[in-house]
């Protein structure tokens, strides 16, 4: 029956979840550990690069350069420049994804390991790198929760994942009921569902206008809240593929 086939799976999303993980001892950690690295970036703008061509050892001013400008070769990627920067994206909430996608596509022309694969072990070694690195902008950027979480993150105010866990008892009620309703008739999925994007749609809104505002408790909150929205989101989308 639906409900016995899906019920674990809806309790794995519940809030308990991140209570769970809270026990854990990276607690304290952001929600997207692995964006660290890039996180102190932001405050670098105007600084020197501090990079040189692994090969000709000339100096690469730009944070986003993937080659050398003299030799031409691939070098490492750089550790100052934000995902934005990486893919030519203004570093704002509302981005074009349109845009994005070419950018990422462009991107992945001229990285794709397959290019290098005549060429030398290190060469060939810094093209994966820099595939992946671009790969992971990508895919943080295209989605508006990721890119949500990721600029609270340049901003130096990330979501733990203590914090992920709304404390706002009426809206974690509303959450709540979605999943029983959904677990309960399978012919309320689509209405839920149609609700949800509704609120996921209103959602993104806040999330924008606060970004825009420069209201970053707003937007942290209502960050938190659109995490929510979009699991269910995706919940039922995977029910139906
Ligand atoms: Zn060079």
């Amino acid at each position: 029956m639906f409900s016995r086939r899906f019920i674990p799976m809806i309790v794995d999303f519940l809030p308990t979840r991140a209570i769970k993980n809270s026990i854990s001892p990276s607690r304290k950690t952001c929600l997207l550990v692995q964006y660290n690295m890039y996180a102190s970036s932001a405050k670098s703008k105007g600084q020197k690069t501090g990079r040189r061509c692994w090969k000709c050892n000339v100096e690469i001013k730009s944070t986003v350069e993937f080659f050398c400008p003299s030799c031409n070769i691939i070098q490492s990627p750089s550790k100052k420049a934000t995902y934005f920067e990486l893919m030519s994206s203004p570093k704002t909430f509302d981005i074009n994804t349109t845009q994005l996608a070419e950018r990422y596509k462009e991107l992945q022309w001229k990285l794709h390991p397959d290019k290098f694969s005549e060429l030398s072990k290190e060469e060939k070694s810094l093209s994966e790198e820099q595939s992946s690195l671009v790969n992971e902008a990508y895919h943080t950027l295209l989605k508006p929760l990721n890119r949500g979480l990721y600029l609270l993150n340049l901003k130096g105010v990330p979501i733990t994942e203590d914090e992920a866990t709304s404390r706002d008892v009426k809206f974690l009620a509303v959450i709540m009921d979605k999943y029983e309703q959904i677990a309960s008739d399978e012919k309320k999925i689509k209405e839920v569902y149609q609700e949800n994007n509704g609120d996921l749609k209103k959602c993104l809104k806040n999330v924008s206008s606060a970004f825009e505002k420069g209201d970053i408790e707003t937007a942290r909150q209502e960050v938190v809240k659109l995490n929510y929205y979009s699991k269910i989101d995706e919940f039922i989308k995977d029910q139906e593929s």
